[in-house]
């Protein structure tokens, strides 16, 4: 499953479900890259703008789910589109009932609500993981935060959970 983000590392801020006295319907994802692609391929029936989602696209897939991508700085595919899994759809941003950048992504079937990050393949909680396109970064930055090649080489291989750390470090020094 990919995440939907073309690259970068990318940090669960809010998970699915309980949140103070509310309930949370999606995943609250930030990336040190803000292009935001589809997960899932279909046809897009929703680019438009929602007091509460800002700027949001909807793909529904010919399975009857709809995944939303919300609060984007700007939309770059319109309603009645064809999209694949992995195309570019638009930007992380910040419209919408949002106070900083980041994309509430969400699962839907009809009415009914479903865990996102289920749907994404990643453990509901607040952590780090590596979109597609990332060991780039990895050389750079592993250097920068101080750790020699083979350690950095460890960790692309065991990038997730165990060197939260490492994450931590590299998502700030890369965030734009
Ligand atoms: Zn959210």
């Amino acid at each position: 499953m990919l995440l939907p983000y073309k690259e970068g590392i990318v940090r669960l801020t809010s998970p699915y479900g309980m949140r103070g006295s509310e309930y949370h319907y999606g995943v609250d994802l930030v990336g040190t890259d803000k292009e935001i692609i589809t997960v899932y391929g279909g046809k897009v029936v929703r680019s438009q703008v929602d007091p509460s989602w800002g700027n949001y696209i909807a793909v529904e897939s010919g399975d009857g789910f709809t995944r939303y991508y919300c609060h984007l700085s700007e939309r770059l595919v319109q309603a009645g589109d064809s999209v694949i899994a992995g195309q570019t759809i638009g930007t992380e941003g910040s419209t919408g009932d949002s106070t900083g950048s980041h994309l509430h992504y969400e699962i839907r079937k009809g009415t009914v609500k479903f865990n996102s990050a289920d749907d994404l393949k990643i453990p509901n909680v607040c952590e780090y993981h590596m979109a597609d396109n990332t060991t780039h970064y990895i050389e750079s930055i592993g250097e920068m935060c101080g750790y020699s090649p083979e350690t950095v080489n460890m960790m692309k291989e065991f990038y997730h959970p165990y060197r939260y750390d490492f994450w931590r470090k590299l998502f700030s020094a890369v965030k734009k």
